[in-house]
């Protein structure tokens, strides 16, 4: 979980550093609004289905709030909270014009069929359509959710409000989807690591042992980009089983088989390792990209890279992240290491607006100046406050959303 609790621990951490007031604290921690509704539907079955869904505003002093939608068993108001403030302290980080939410239905899609799910999405965009909307809160994909189902949210969207491709990020290409978004968190993690790599003296990724937990959109694609760079790939896992090689994993084999598959369990000539088994092979660099709330105090002792970076939203406890900071492993945040997503959604949020389309190179160039310009800006903050980088980017996230909270005025 990254619960609301544990994103405030970070953002107090950072608020002692820069000595903010308790004023401008208060503001920028209480969220702008939580809504909650019921989003029941008929089943294939003919039985009703009842399923919750949350969508949660958390700022929007910089521009509208903008956020994925999960759709999974552990969504609830507080990971809802937690995620959205995460959201607007990412957008701030890498200096995107948005504010923070996030949101979802708590449900196991894996149980529905497709006419289940579409239907259970439109029903969602019937009861939030008035809070949502191209300048008001922008959705996007997150676990479990994904091209398709952002095409049905723009359709629902529309007929009730007129064409607008604008009111969600992540659409099929053919559908004024991004060229470049599918894989833009994935391609964002790599450019990420390899500022920490350059700026903290770890070389280049050529070579280096990596472990991935997760292979969803995420976790696959930086999968890929690490395998183009000549990184070693030495074990991956998802939600049914992980698999370990100690001469590095086939990357385009293996990607082979977990869409043939469904899974990367079981991929041949490879040894099981469990999830929680991964998180502590030695290795240099591990790569969370599943759920939140895996690396805890009890295991933080266990992990043996050298580098972790947060390609998930909250991977690591707050005891967790004082732990591996003790033992001297740097730890590339969240709230950086995985904002390609949300940059490259704010370039097809653009390019809507504008009926303009980029092309991929276009995407990618800019994607890698922001990565690029938000690390310098972190690492200068982290060497005059002698913090790690996770204090770092909250520190200049904080800075941007304070001033423009205080210019406003409440
Ligand atoms: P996804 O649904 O495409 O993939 C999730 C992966 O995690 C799958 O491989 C799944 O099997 C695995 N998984 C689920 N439960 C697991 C468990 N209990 N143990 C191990 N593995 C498990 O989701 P995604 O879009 O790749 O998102 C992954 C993480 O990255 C999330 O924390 C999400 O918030 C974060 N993130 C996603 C994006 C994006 O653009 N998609 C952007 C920023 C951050």
């Amino acid at each position: 979980m990254a619960g609301v609790d544990d994103v405030n621990h970070y953002f107090r951490k950072a608020a002692r550093v820069m000595d903010l007031s308790s004023r401008v604290e208060r503001l920028l921690v209480t969220p702008y609004r939580e809504v909650k509704v019921d989003v029941s539907i008929t089943l294939d079955s003919g039985e009703l289905g009842t399923f919750i869904g949350y969508r949660v505003q958390h700022d929007k002093s910089r521009g509208p709030m903008k956020g994925g939608l999960r759709y999974h068993p552990t969504v609830d108001m507080d990971e809802a909270l937690g995620l959205a403030s995460l959201m607007t302290w990412k957008t701030a980080v890498v200096n995107l014009p948005y504010g923070g939410a996030k949101g979802g239905i708590a449900v196991d899609p894996a149980t529905l069929s497709a006419r289940e799910l579409e239907r259970l999405t439109r029903r969602f965009v019937q009861q939030i359509h008035d809070i949502i909307g191209p300048q008001q809160d922008i959705p996007a994909p997150d676990v479990n959710t994904n091209a398709q189902i952002m095409a049905w949210i723009m359709d629902e969207y529309s007929t009730i409000h007129g064409f607008s491709p604008a009111v969600v990020t992540g659409k099929p290409v053919d559908l004024f989807g991004s060229r470049g978004r599918e894989e833009a968190t994935g391609r964002g993690v790599v450019w990420a690591l390899e500022e920490m790599l350059a700026d903290l003296g770890g070389g280049a990724l050529k070579g280096k042992r990596c472990a991935i937990q997760g292979f969803g959109n995420v976790g696959s694609w930086a999968a890929r980009f690490l395998h183009e760079r000549g990184a070693k790939l030495v074990a991956v896992s998802d939600v049914k089983g992980g698999v370990t090689s100690p001469e590095g994993l086939d990357v385009p084999a293996l990607l082979a088989h977990a869409r043939q598959a469904g899974s990367v369990a079981g991929f041949p000539g490879t040894d099981a390792v469990s999830n929680e088994d991964l998180l502590a092979l030695e290795v240099d660099i591990l790569i969370p990209a599943a759920l939140g709330g895996v690396l805890t105090k009890e295991n933080a002792k266990d992990v043996r890279a050298r580098w972790v970076v947060e390609a998930a939203n909250g991977p690591t406890t707050p005891e967790a992240d004082e732990i591996l900071h003790a033992r001297g492993i740097p730890l590339l945040p969240d709230i950086y290491a995985n904002a390609g997503g949300v940059t490259v959604s704010y370039f097809e949020w653009v390019q809507n607006i504008q009926q303009f389309t980029w092309e991929e190179d276009k995407v990618n160039a800019e994607l890698h100046r922001h990565m690029r310009e938000a690390y310098a800006t972190i690492a200068k903050v982290a060497r005059e406050h002698r913090v790690p980088l996770r204090t770092a980017a909250f520190i200049v996230a904080i800075g941007r959303v304070g001033r423009a909270t205080v210019l406003r005025g409440v």
